[in-house]
């Protein structure tokens, strides 16, 4: 009987093992996974989840009994250590286990502060996975004083946690303005004047030069400007690498993450791989998406093509951010846009739509789920409205698909 192993118990890894089944996949499936819980999803962790607005049960993809009714091995708290693309076999504690196709969704883990600097100290945290949180959770007390380490959306997600449960939150980040990697400066402008008003000590263009403890714990922080900050912790987001580890020692081609080609199979025709830690063709270069929708998208590819499907990976990206009582929803890439229209409504509705020339390429949108939708729809349509007409607030948004 044929055998899928799919390693990582994710996002990616459920989602490939759930639409294998759904498809009528009726070989062997087995999913490891290194974390003791069945898959969840991350998203919540730096937000209902950590303000404590969100049970563990709802974090579940799925609840566990839904593997064994599908007939799905489901191996948790076991970490892969070793596969032989020759052999076709993978190592998992003592065990070798052979496969006809192996899915590799090994996901990725976030960077730490070298211990040069005080990264090793007591209470500096990272936010990935179920553990971290609820180890972190006691410290959201009121009156804590944290230090986060980096103005991405994770940071931001969980100053805006803290900031709501009452810490006093201080937020630095090195580049010149908060979500300088992946938004435009428009979006910037409209979070920073968020935190600002929930009392947020931002500083942008001010890095972390060290952390400073005292009997092994965090005590304080000198930033690059030589000021100083007192800290009872610290959360460092800045940015996560692909899990390769597995992959490279397997000998399968890397690039920007485990290289795949337009199927989702590695440079091995019995491996493949989505998620975090893989990448794909995408105009000429391999591109990597951190997100749930990829995450889902890609995994799902990859399981209708180990069901013969033959059919390319079409990347339709999609990512929200929710951050005091505002809903960001982001569609499309912006990469290489060169003009920003944006479309003001009441209060805190607006959208930021990204063109290159006359060609939309993104959204993102802030309480305005209808630009969102519309945005998105455009975009995936391979259609470009005026950008004079999308401004107007006049415009009624859904007469653009039509136009
Ligand atoms: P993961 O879900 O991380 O799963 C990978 C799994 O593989 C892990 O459980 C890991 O332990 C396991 N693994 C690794 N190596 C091995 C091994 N050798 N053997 C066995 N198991 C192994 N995305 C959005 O779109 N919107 C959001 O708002 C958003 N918010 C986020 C908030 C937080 C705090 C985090 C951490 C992420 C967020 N993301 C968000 C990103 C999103 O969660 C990820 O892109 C998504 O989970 C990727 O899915 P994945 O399956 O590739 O990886």
């Amino acid at each position: 009987m044929r055998h899928v192993i799919v390693v990582g118990a994710g996002q990616a890894g459920a989602s490939c093992v759930a639409r294998l089944r759904t498809k009528g996949f009726d070989g062997k499936i087995t999913l490891i996974g290194e974390e003791p819980f069945p898959p969840y999803q991350r998203p919540p962790l730096s937000k209902a989840y950590l303000l404590g607005e969100m049970d563990r049960d709802r974090l579940y993809l799925r609840p566990e009994s839904y593997y064994a009714e599908q007939d799905i091995t489901l191996r948790l708290g076991a970490a892969v250590t070793g596969v032989d693309p020759e052999a076709r076999t993978l190592t998992v504690g003592d065990d070798v286990l052979p496969y006809d196709d192996l899915v590799l969704t090994t996901g990725s883990t976030p960077r730490h502060l070298p211990a040069s600097i005080g990264g090793d100290l007591d209470g500096v945290m990272v936010v990935r996975g179920l553990h971290d949180v609820d180890a972190m959770a006691p410290r959201f007390a009121q009156g804590a004083r944290v230090l986060i380490v980096g103005g991405g959306y994770i940071g931001l997600e969980a100053a805006a946690v803290a900031a709501k449960l009452g810490l006093n939150v201080t937020l630095v980040e090195m580049a010149d303005r908060i979500l300088q990697r992946v938004a435009a400066p428009e979006t910037s402008d409209f979070f920073r004047n968020i935190h600002t008003q929930h009392g947020v000590d931002l500083r942008e263009g001010v890095g972390l030069d060290h952390l400073t403890g005292a009997e092994g714990r965090v005590t304080g922080a000198v930033l690059s400007d030589g000021s100083t900050v007192e800290v009872d912790f610290v959360l460092v987001g800045v940015g996560i690498t692909p899990n390769t580890t597995l992959a490279e020692a397997a000998g399968l081609r890397m690039e920007n993450g485990i290289a795949t080609d337009a199927h989702g199979r590695t440079s091995d025709p019995h491996i493949w791989a989505a998620g975090d830690c893989a990448s794909f063709p995408w105009k000429g270069q391999q591109l990597r998406l951190e997100s749930v929708g990829n995450a889902i998208d890609q995994a799902e590819c990859v399981a209708d093509n180990i069901m013969e499907a033959d059919q390319p990976y079409a990347a339709k990206p999609w990512f929200w951010s929710d951050q005091y009582d505002v809903k960001l929803q982001i569609a499309g890439l912006n990469t290489g846009y060169d003009r920003i229209v944006v479309r003001q409504g009441a209060d805190d509705v607006v959208s930021h739509w990204y063109f290159a020339g006359d060609q939309l390429l993104a959204i993102d949108a802030m309480n305005d789920p209808r630009a969102y939708m519309v945005g998105k729809r455009l975009i995936e349509m391979g259609k470009s409205p005026d950008p004079d007409a999308v401004c107007d607030p006049e415009t009624d948004l859904k007469a653009l698909l039509k136009a």
